[in-house]
């Protein structure tokens, strides 16, 4: 049996019920086969794959609060430092009820690779909690974010692990656990990015995500002879990622004609009105359907259903496995040009394959919103340095990166014959840099 059919079946035995790690280590490993192949005695010998798909760390905690009634609740709490070699660890905190082991695990080993591509020093970790921050007043979700500190506190710091936010942690819930750190720790450091801009954060992080997806699939089309300029575009998602890749979309003069939440989604052809989209979700924390009664232009539909629209860009900034082979049917018969990805696998394996068969254009998210944690570590970089750079300065270095995610995978897919295959590139060119640093460092 070959070393990467080995290594997944040594993953699915080991991790039983992890079916979403499962499914990103098969992802990796399937484009990575012609690289292992080539160096398969080293690699074994040094049990490189075996040593990547498990974890440095996992940390399992109990997260215990009270709510306003003074009714005790108790959530589960996951920080995995999964790999370090090429920089501390680095990646978001998700709360949202879904959360468990299996999807913090695929979501840090993704990072690894991620954060490789963004040529800036910092290793994969990922965590969370399945705490529910919709529908907890203020306070609720300060007791839980400080009980959820007073545990983690003692496996991070700014050289050790620095995460950041995910679903369900934005700027207030990092607030409240940026404040419990500093109180237990008596520190002030750059231990978590995202923070707000009067307490060390860094201007435009908030942006980065969808900004960032939207310079690279600019650079996308444009090396692929089209161009953004006037396309219409499907999002999905209404959160961080999706509002400010609609923002950034129209700014380089594309049409966005439908975003979505957990309960359903809005189909607006005059345009996404981003103003009203930020009021809804980031002032009032309130549904899709506040956004309808109050632009005439959309209309408001129950469940999913953004990627029945015609479009020639597709943009998942929601969650995982939100695209299926269905909807990469839908969209191909659309005329779609390309799909990248805002959100961490967003699309399944089936679909993605479906949409390459098909000559989509087609970015994975490791590559396409690296823009949110190479700004996180722009973020640190100014904390170390204590200076506050402009938002000029932090976007032109994002595009900068963006620019340069796009070349790198796209040099890395042809450079192993597989030109215009940008998920085989990703994941080349993220695991080469890891590999080698793993191997200089010895089998630790
Ligand atoms: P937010 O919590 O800000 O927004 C998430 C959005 O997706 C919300 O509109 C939410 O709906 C919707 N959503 C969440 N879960 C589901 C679900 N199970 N089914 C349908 N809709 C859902 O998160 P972000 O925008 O930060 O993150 C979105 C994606 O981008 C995630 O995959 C995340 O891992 C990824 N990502 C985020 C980065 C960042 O910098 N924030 C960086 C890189 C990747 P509702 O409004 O109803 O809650």
């Amino acid at each position: 049996m070959s070393y990467v059919d080995e290594i997944y079946n040594y993953v699915v035995e080991k991790n039983p019920a992890q079916p979403e790690f499962h499914q990103a280590v098969k992802e990796v490993l399937e484009s990575l086969r012609v690289v292992i192949e080539a160096n398969e005695e080293e690699y074994r010998k040094d049990a490189l794959l075996e040593r990547l798909v498990t974890p440095e760390r996992q940390i399992l905690f109990r997260v215990p609060w009270v709510d306003d009634k003074g009714q005790v609740h108790v959530n589960n709490g996951f920080r995995i430092q999964f790999n370090s070699a090429i920089g501390p660890y680095k990646g978001g905190l998700r709360f949202h009820p879904s959360v468990n082991l299996g999807i913090i695990k695929f979501l840090g080993f993704e990072q690894i690779f991620k954060n490789s591509l963004t040529s800036l020093p910092i290793g994969g970790g990922k965590g969370g909690s399945d705490f529910d921050p919709k529908g907890k007043s203020d306070r609720e979700v300060m007791a839980f974010c400080q009980s959820f500190m007073t545990e983690l506190y003692r496996h991070i710091g700014a050289d050790t692990d620095v995460p950041a936010g995910d679903i369900g942690v934005g700027g207030r819930e990092i607030g409240y656990m940026y404040g419990q750190y500093k109180r237990i720790r008596d520190t002030y450091e750059g231990v978590l990015t995202g923070k707000g801009l009067t307490y060390g954060g860094s201007l435009a992080r908030t942006q980065a995500t969808g900004y960032g997806l939207l310079y690279l699939t600019e650079e996308l089309l444009k090396c692929n002879g089209s161009d953004i300029k006037g396309k219409t575009v499907v999002v999905s998602g209404a959160g961080n990622v999706a509002i400010y890749a609609i923002e950034k979309a129209q700014q380089l003069g594309a049409k966005v004609v439908t975003c979505s939440d957990s309960t359903g989604w809005i189909y607006d052809p005059e345009g996404i009105d981003v103003a009203l989209l930020k009021e809804v979700k980031e002032v009032k924390r309130a549904r899709l359907t506040e956004y309808a009664s109050a632009r005439p232009s959309a209309e408001y539909h129950e469940g999913k259903g953004v990627w029945s629209v015609k479009c020639d860009v597709a943009l998942p900034c929601a969650t995982q496995n939100e695209l299926l082979l269905d909807d990469a049917k839908q969209l191909v018969a659309n005329g779609v040009q390309a799909v990248c990805e805002g959100a961490n696998m967003p699309t399944s394996i089936e679909a993605t394959q479906y949409l390459q068969d098909n000559k989509v254009l087609f970015v994975c998210g490791k590559a396409s919103n690296a823009g949110g944690v190479a700004t996180s570590a722009l973020e640190m970089s100014q904390n170390s340095e204590r200076l506050s750079w402009t938002f000029e300065e932090v976007d032109a270095k994002l595009k900068q990166i963006m620019v340069n995610i796009y070349h790198n995978i796209d040099d890395a897919a042809r450079k192993y014959g597989m030109e215009g295959n940008y998920v085989a590139g990703a994941n080349i060119a993220g695991f080469l840099k890891v590999a080698e640093a793993m191997k200089a460092q010895g089998i630790v």
